[in-house]
């Protein structure tokens, strides 16, 4: 196993074969030498830094009907809100004072967000803070829709590209969902000069080896500048309630594995990593992440956007408790960075 993680950080690319082998590894010999190498990696492009990224989950409402997601439409015991403009920028004017210079705003795929709204909270946040960037997470959208949004200024746009393989993207989402269109999405965001990060979930149910090569290689085929990868964790209420989460070992041998193959992206130690194991994003840091996205959502909604269940919403989780979040940062052997955090390497079209 060796040869192949030596092979890999020099090439950035293995067989289908061999990338099988590697992603079947569950020797601790094998996730080791991974995890040394991937932080090696990512010691060379970004140095011992961890950039923050603000979270604003700006709504719970969803038109989609994602089988694995807590909001899905039809979950009908799911509590609905969406954040007002003015909270929106409130939650920014907290951040800023914390120090956070990137926003996310994510959210469900809620018809209320027009252009027109959208537009006018990014520009506003681009104003008030100019060393800011601006990501948006809020789903699949037409080309015009992400022109105006890049226009208003936004940065960077975060759509995880869940499955690449189309059998398990359709056991995944309802039929009105294709991997055609989320991949156009993707290639449509990457043309517009927005900084793409894409993904998807490790451990999703029905998914394979194979399914993962064919990730990787869209991921390949893509050159997302942040790629967002999490254990698959079971919600109660979606058709989804019984089937077994995603493991942390396989998804630190993965990001591993992605550090060495693209490294220089970004790649968050995501909520979920940190949902299923104490210091899962510790570990996640550790094995070449180099992104935290602490919650800076209203207090009172945090809990409203139930992606999956336990999923952390306080403590290091939160804004309010930056202070222990670096400190855990500064004991798994990194330093938090005040800068926008933009991917080495990336220049505007
Ligand atoms: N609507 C936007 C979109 O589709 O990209 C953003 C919101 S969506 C809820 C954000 C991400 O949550 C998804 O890309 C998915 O991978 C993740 N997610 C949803 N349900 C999950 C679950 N049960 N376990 C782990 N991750 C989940």
């Amino acid at each position: 196993m060796n040869t192949l993680i030596e092979k890999l950080c020099k090439e950035h690319n293995l067989s289908d074969n061999e990338l099988a082998e590697l992603i079947e590894s569950d020797d601790a010999e094998t996730a080791e030498l991974l995890r040394q190498r991937a932080d090696e990696v990512r010691q060379l492009h970004y140095g011992k830094k961890v950039f923050l990224r603000g979270l604003i989950e700006i709504s719970s409402y969803c038109r989609n009907d994602c089988l694995y997601c807590g909001i899905r439409r039809s979950n009908k015991t799911a509590e609905r809100y969406r954040l007002t403009r003015e909270e929106i920028l409130s939650c920014c004017e907290n951040g800023y004072a914390l120090g956070l210079r990137t926003f996310v705003m994510q959210g469900g795929e809620d018809a209320f967000f027009t252009d027109e709204f959208l537009c006018g909270v990014v520009s506003e946040i681009k104003e008030k803070y100019p060393d800011c960037a601006v990501t948006l997470s809020v789903g699949e959208r037409s080309y015009e829709s992400y022109k105006r949004l890049k226009e208003a200024g936004a940065d960077r746009y975060l759509l995880r590209h869940e499955a690449s393989d189309e059998s398990l993207y359709s056991k995944l989402h309802p039929k009105e969902l294709t991997i055609a269109n989320r991949k156009r999405c993707l290639f449509d965001l990457k043309e517009l000069g927005y900084q793409v990060g894409a993904g998807f979930m490790v451990g999703a149910p029905f998914q394979t080896t194979e399914h993962i090569i064919a990730d990787l290689r869209f991921l390949q085929e893509l050159q997302p500048q942040m790629i967002g990868i999490g254990p698959f964790v079971p919600h109660h209420m979606t058709p989804f309630a019984d089937k077994k989460g995603g493991s942390l070992e396989l998804t630190l041998r993965l990001l591993g594995i992605l550090r060495l193959m693209f490294p220089k992206a970004l790649l968050p130690a995501t909520t979920a990593l940190g949902t299923i194991a104490e210091d899962g994003r510790e570990q996640g840091l550790r094995t070449g992440c180099n992104v935290v996205m602490p919650n800076l959502s209203p207090v009172m909604v945090r809990k409203k956007y139930d992606l999956y269940d336990n999923k952390l919403c306080s403590g290091k989780e939160s804004t309010e408790y930056l202070d222990e979040l670096e400190e855990s940062i500064n004991s798994a052997g990194y330093t938090v960075s005040r800068e926008r955090g933009d991917a080495v390497g990336f220049s505007k079209i």
